[in-house]
């Protein structure tokens, strides 16, 4: 474990290699907010960035790549299909205007964003497709739950090879993970620091103490411990270094069966069976 770094991958069902960490930029709505995370997350050592088509900074992303003044192929980028856009004919031609938005050629990962009833399987042909032609070097979904991913799975030709789902402490969404790990799925937390929610539990405070960390590092390794990829958001530069600093100290046993032991099955996002968006 101790060997981990920033620069550590996974390797996805496929051999693609993705970072197991990266910067979430969900409601980054300025352009000079936008930039700057990303400067920053570039400049601490983060190669991954994960957007959506639904968070309007596509553009931005974009133009902080080419700022960074890294190659292409040493990025790692996430973006994904909206809810609105789902269907064969309509992920195409919302593929086709993210990369004009954030003027790429391809991107390393591109997910479902949400299991839209009826479209989800269509979408799925316009990924595999857009894989085939080599526009996406690996295709997944996100908050795909069990009986989402069994229904999918009856006509994709490709597994997802990412679910990107809400995981956290307090939602450690056991029955996922373990239907993942059976058909090499990697799991991809979203909220892995439950968007804030908490910076005042008891449990993790002790751990913080002991460990001579913030709770945010003491949650973050956790999930790595577990072997989740993580993409906590901050558009603070040293938040985005303190959230990058997880090695060098490692949770015992006991410590990850303590945090195991905060799950509430408690969401902070919405629920993926009730969604009306
Ligand atoms: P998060 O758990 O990463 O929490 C982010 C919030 O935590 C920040 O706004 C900040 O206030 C706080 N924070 C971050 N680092 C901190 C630190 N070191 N100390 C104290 N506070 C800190 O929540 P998130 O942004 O919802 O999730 C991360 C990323 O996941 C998003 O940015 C986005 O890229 C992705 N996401 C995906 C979906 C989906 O449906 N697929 C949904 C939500 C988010």
């Amino acid at each position: 474990m101790n060997q981990l770094s920033l620069t550590s991958t996974v390797t996805l069902a496929n051999g693609v290699k993705m970072p197991k960490i990266g910067l979430g930029v969900f409601k980054v709505e300025k352009e000079d907010e936008l930039l700057t995370a990303v400067n920053a997350a570039i400049e601490t050592g983060y190669r991954s960035i994960d957007t959506a088509s639904i968070y309007g900074n596509e553009e931005w992303v974009g133009k902080a790549i080419r700022q960074s003044g890294l190659k292409r192929e040493e990025l790692f980028i996430t973006s994904k299909v909206w809810n609105a856009d789902q269907g064969y004919e309509e992920t195409l031609q919302a593929f086709n205007t993210s990369m004009v938005k954030m003027g790429l050629d391809f991107l390393e990962l591109y997910l479902i964003h949400w299991p839209v009833e009826g479209k989800y399987a269509d979408t799925w042909r316009a990924l595999e497709q857009l894989y085939w032609e080599g526009k996406i070097k690996a295709i997944g979904v996100s908050n795909f739950q069990v009986h989402h991913l069994e229904e999918l799975l009856k006509t994709a030709e490709i597994k997802p090879m990412i679910n990107q789902i809400e995981l956290h402490p307090k939602l450690s969404q056991k029955e996922i993970c373990s239907f993942a790990a059976r058909h090499d799925m990697q799991i991809e937390a979203w909220a892995p620091l439950m968007q804030g929610g908490l910076f005042e539990n008891e449990v993790l405070n002790g751990l913080a103490k002991k460990h001579g960390k913030s709770i945010a590092q003491i949650i973050l390794r956790w999930h790595l411990q577990n072997d989740i990829i993580i993409i906590p958001k901050s558009t603070k530069p040293y938040r985005i270094k303190e959230n990058a600093d997880l090695f060098g100290f490692e949770l015992s046993a006991e410590d990850i069966s303590l945090i195991d032991s905060l799950n509430e099955d408690l969401r902070v996002g919405p629920d993926p069976n009730h969604f009306d968006f």
